[in-house]
Formats: C-alpha cells, structure tokens, sequence
C-alpha cells in the first residue's frame, strides 16, 4: 500500500523523484564511541526542517505546511484521521509523514495506541515522534513520521550495545536503560498493549514533575514491531535545539536534532558543519539536548 503510494508520488511529483535521487549521492560519515556509533548525512534538503522558526509568533505567521499540502501530493487515509503521506525531504530511502487531518497542535496524549497501531501495520517501518519543543518543526499540527526499518542505528544498538542494562522485568514486559550511550535512553519491550500504555504514561507523568511549564514533557519516541514484541524507544530532552544553533559565525552550526538525530543519524544540511563535527562537538550537542 505505502509502495505503491511512494512508486505513484516518484513518477508524478517531480520534487518527489529528484529529492530521493539525490539521497543515493548523499554524503555519509561515521564517528565510533564506545561500542557503538553515531551516523552524520549531509543532507541539504533539510535546510528548510532545520532552519524552521518554531516559535508561536513565526508559527501563528507561516502557512502551516501540513495543511497547505502541493496538489501533487497524495495521502492514504489511516483511521482515525491520519494521512500517510510521502515526505517531499527524506532522511529514510522511504521517509513518510503521518499527518492528523486537523490542524491540532503536537501532542502525544491520547495518542501512544496510534504509534503502537502504525508499528503493527507498518511492519516494514519505525514509527517516529518528535514532542512540540524536541525537534518538531511543525508544533502546531500533529504528526507521526516514519523510515524504513534497520536505517536508525539505536534499532541496532538496543541488542548488541553492553551499556544496556535491565531497568525491571515482569510477566508482562522488561525496561531498560541504556548507560553511557552520549543520550539518556530507556526501552520498553513487550508484548502487552496496556501495559505499555499503563508505563509509559507512569514515565510522562515523572518526567513531567521535572518540566511542569512544558505541556508534555520534552521526548523524541521511536517504536517498531519485532516479531511479537513492540519495542518503544524513549529519548528525554531538556532543549529543542544546541546553543551553536543561535551563535553567529564560526560558532554557528544549523542542527536542530529531533527523533531521527537521537536515533543515531545526526543530519546536518550545511557542508561547513558536516566538515567541521567531530566526537568532541557530537557529544557536547547531545549533552546539551539530552535529559
Ligand atoms: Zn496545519
């Protein structure tokens, strides 16, 4: 179904086609920690996720791009009122945005059954959530995204990575956290719908002690179907974006990271950043951005 949506959208969105060629001469690079390691892609398409003003002033002003869609631009309706949409600017080599219909504002409550419900019918994709102020660049309209499977270095690392250490395990379902991993990071594994719901609601109500002014506690989530098992990848936050985002010159790098970035792919659309990241500079964002 998304096959045929993503082959429909190549052949008659030109925006489509060019942008996901372009992705096969992307620049990649590699930066080992240890026992595991973060990916950067040079991407400069993004440009327009990463420089997007997310402050409710330039948000009330823009025209929401969820709403105001290309008349190119074909969706799949997914109940209850989700769209699944091909992204005109992929990170993933299928890259999908998962819209509500309405223009209703980033919200995760009421909502976690949907991401679990994508994974299961999605099985060939991680579900993906960026929170209103942890790299959303649409805080104002709801929407999930999600990538091919086995893209996202994090779906990797939750087996081989030896930081991993059990949190608690019952009938039901086990957690996990993952220690000395540059981001605060916990795992969910089960099989047990409500349970997952029941503990990750217990999670956002803890985490949210800690942020009260926020309307959500700040998170990226990554979720996919392994076998029986849902596996939800929890990433707090503590900022939307590093200091070097509002520098100016040399200091200045336009990285705004958000699911994908926490999941191991940092994607940078500008050259002279690309270039100029290294371990130090990797750590430092992540220690800024993380929990
Ligand atoms: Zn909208």
């Amino acid at each position: 179904m998304v096959e045929e949506l993503f082959q429909e959208q190549l052949q008659h969105w030109p925006v489509v086609a060019e942008n996901y060629a372009g992705l096969q001469h992307i620049l990649w690079k590699e930066i080992s920690f240890d026992s595991f390691e973060i990916k950067l892609q040079f991407n400069p398409e993004r440009i327009r996720s990463s420089a997007a003003k997310t402050d409710e002033k330039s948000i009330a002003q823009r025209p929401c791009f969820l709403c105001n869609r290309p008349p190119e631009q074909k969706g799949i309706p997914y109940p209850p009122s989700y769209l699944l949409l091909i992204n005109p600017y992929p990170v993933f080599p299928v890259h999908l945005t998962i819209p509500d219909t309405r223009h209703v504002p980033q919200r995760i409550a009421g909502r976690v059954q949907d991401l679990f419900r994508l994974a299961e019918d999605l099985p060939d994709y991680t579900i993906l959530y960026n929170g209103p102020h942890a790299g959303a660049s649409a805080p104002d309209h709801f929407h999930f995204q999600a990538g091919n499977k086995g893209f996202l270095p994090v779906e990797h690392d939750i087996h081989f990575f030896p930081g991993k250490k059990l949190l608690r395990k019952d009938l039901l379902g086990s957690i996990y956290y993952m220690e000395n991993y540059l981001r605060t990071c916990f795992v969910y594994e089960s099989n047990q719908l409500e349970w997952l719901l029941s503990e990750f609601d217990q999670l956002t109500r803890l985490l949210h002690t800690f942020q009260p002014s926020e309307e959500e506690p700040m998170l990226n989530l990554i979720c996919w179907k392994e076998q029986e098992n849902w596996q939800l990848i929890v990433f707090p936050r503590s900022q939307h974006r590093p200091r070097q985002y509002y520098a100016t010159g040399k200091e200045q790098l336009l990285l705004a990271p958000g699911v994908v970035d926490f999941g191991g792919v940092l994607v940078i659309p500008r050259k002279e950043d690309f270039d100029k990241m290294d371990k130090n500079l990797i750590e430092d964002i992540y220690s800024q951005l993380t929990f």
